[in-house]
């Protein structure tokens, strides 16, 4: 367990998430009634001898925003903004400089946590992949990472369109509630 958080944060950060994290995390961002909104995995973990890469480190665990991020994929979001980064020169460019500023941060947060024992293998999966896991830098793949991305550390431009369409969550909204109300994806 990570030592910043508090017992209680961690358990709903954990619920939120609604799997076994496997690698240890923070909680990076909040809702506006204070719950768990996105979480910073470390983006390698070594366990029993085994170099264990997480690309997708940036973890979107609030309800409401899930939901409302699935919908717009069930809408074809995911392929509109496929579509944008083929024909947008000025978006492609945001979105590639994003995916090489996120790069940085998992490398920097890596060689950090294990300062000069990164194997190359590693380093290039953190190098070479977009927030989403992919090794496609033409591809969007997901939503909810890239709205992670733009929440955590802003810059990508399809988590800002994103959030943008779904709204930021506000007190009322009462994000981690809506996971009693068995809405989890
Ligand atoms: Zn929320």
């Amino acid at each position: 367990m990570n030592p910043e958080i508090s017992n209680s944060d961690y358990q709903l950060a954990v619920q939120l998430l609604g799997r076994d994290p496997r690698t240890p995390f923070a909680v990076k961002t909040r809702c506006g009634d204070g719950s768990p909104q996105v979480l910073i995995a470390d983006p390698v973990f070594l366990e029993d001898g085994i170099w264990k890469p997480f690309p997708a480190f940036l973890w979107l665990v609030c309800p409401r925003l899930k939901i409302l991020v699935a919908e717009l994929e069930q809408q074809g979001y995911i392929r509109k903004y496929s579509q944008q980064l083929e024909t947008d020169e000025d978006f492609r460019l945001r979105f590639l400089s994003s995916q090489t500023q996120i790069s940085a941060i998992r490398v920097e947060m890596a060689e950090k946590l294990y300062p000069g024992e990164l194997p190359e293998h590693i380093r290039e999966i953190l190098t070479e992949t977009t927030i989403a896991g992919s090794r496609d830098f033409r591809g969007v793949k997901c939503l909810h990472s890239h709205l992670a991305h733009e929440l955590a550390f802003a810059g990508n431009p399809i988590g800002a369109d994103v959030i943008n369409i779904v709204g930021h969550c506000s007190k009322v909204d009462n994000c981690s509630h809506l996971n009693k109300g068995g809405n989890l994806e």
